[in-house]
């Protein structure tokens, strides 16, 4: 057995093993389980410095998950979407595909946390349904592999479906969206990057919250991952208590381009049930964005979108730059709050430029030249 696979099976996920470990009651934990599931594997587990932190919060169950059932189980519509159960099919050239429902540890504001640590939604026949859906959909050039987490499988299973993607022609990229380098770095093994590197181009799409989840391991985990020339992007969850604070988020975009890893998004959280009590006022996230953009290095800041409810898709939010825009001018504001006019160009000159001249006698010649050279 592997170190992660040991690692995983030594995790606190039990309504007893909560109770011994922590002093928590045992029948108050099994409610909140039964409903949605925990994991926390030791490796995570080690990061939590104290009760209530933000570690802690992200992955210790907490009885406010029952008290909304107000909010929509689905919000995005993905169910909606999913053609066959394994894929969501929302933009026009790419799709997600749901290998696994499996995680190393259950986040506590996931968005499918009505689907997540359940084995019955996801199986063998559920997996080729997905390879047979991309391989008959020619539109399909960009397949995200997703979950739960892709790298819950072993190489050997996810090596089979990279494969199978592989030799269909119009699958052009293949995304992993896996949150093992930050919960459970030991995944990224020598093997699991000798294999990925065979089925280039390979993105991998990881998720990191909060600065402490950088540490030696994540950062050998990314590097790994980055020196096999696999791009690693990072998709952060805007939680209140973990990460709502724009000094905490510029820290934790620092830290990821320097473990080589790409900050892509930041996403509001999403209006989930059982989720709710980590969703900050929209605001926050416009403040943060406002702290970010001049303010640490630009391949440092991602985009901030919103999931549009009903299946729209990401929105990306912006704080007002622009403070007036007319035919003659724009005023815009730049990250210190100095204004600046900046002289707009008219429609008319617009149109000189969108009509291209005939060519000339001389461009004739050239375009003449090119020919030759081309035949
Ligand atoms: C997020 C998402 C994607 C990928 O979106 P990008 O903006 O290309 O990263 C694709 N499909 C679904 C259903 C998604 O939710
Ligand atoms: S790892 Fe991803 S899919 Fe799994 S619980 Fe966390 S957010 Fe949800």
């Amino acid at each position: 057995m592997e170190l992660w696979q040991e690692l995983l099976r030594q995790s606190i996920d039990t309504a007893e093993d909560f109770a011994e470990v922590f002093g928590v009651d045992k029948d108050l934990m099994r409610k909140i389980i039964e409903r949605y599931p925990a994991r926390i594997n030791p490796y995570y587990l080690s990061l939590i410095r104290y009760k209530g932190d933000p570690i802690w919060l992200q992955c210790f169950p907490d009885i406010k998950e029952l008290e909304d059932e107000a909010m929509p189980e689905d919000p995005l519509d993905e169910d909606a979407m999913s053609p066959v159960p394994s894929i969501t099919h929302r933009y026009p050239d790419r799709v997600l595909f749901l290998v696994t429902s499996q995680c190393s540890m259950y986040c506590r504001f996931c968005t499918r946390k009505r689907k997540v640590g359940d084995s019955s939604k996801i199986n063998m026949k559920f997996i080729q349904d997905g390879i047979e859906y991309i391989r008959n959909h020619p539109e399909v050039r960009d397949v995200i592999l997703s979950g739960g987490d892709p790298l819950m499988l072993t190489d050997y299973m996810l090596e089979k479906i990279i494969k199978a993607l592989r030799e269909i022609p119009h699958v052009e990229i293949i995304r992993i969206g896996t949150k093992m380098p930050c919960v459970l770095p030991q995944r990224i093994t020598e093997n699991l990057c000798n294999m990925l590197k065979k089925y280039h181009p390979i993105y991998v799409n990881t998720h990191f919250n909060h600065p402490w989840e950088i540490t030696p391991e994540s950062k050998r985990a990314c590097e790994m991952l980055a020196d096999a020339g696999i791009p690693v992007g990072n998709q952060t969850v805007l939680l209140r208590g973990v990460n709502d604070d724009p000094y905490v988020m510029q820290e934790l975009m620092k830290k990821l381009l320097a473990i080589r890893v790409r900050p892509y998004y930041i996403y509001q959280a999403d209006i989930t049930r059982g989720a709710n009590h980590f969703r900050t006022p929209i605001k926050v996230g416009i403040e943060i964005m406002d702290k970010l953009r001049g303010h640490i290095s630009g391949l440092a800041v991602p985009y901030y979108v919103i999931d549009a409810p009903g299946g729209g898709g990401k929105i990306p939010i912006l704080p007002q730059y622009v403070i007036a825009h007319n035919e003659n001018e724009i005023i815009v504001r730049n990250f210190k709050y100095e204004i600046y006019v900046y002289p707009d160009v008219k429609e008319d000159e617009i149109e000189e430029i969108r009509y291209e001249p005939k060519p000339t006698a001389e461009k004739r010649k050239i375009i003449e030249r090119k020919k030759w050279l081309v035949e």
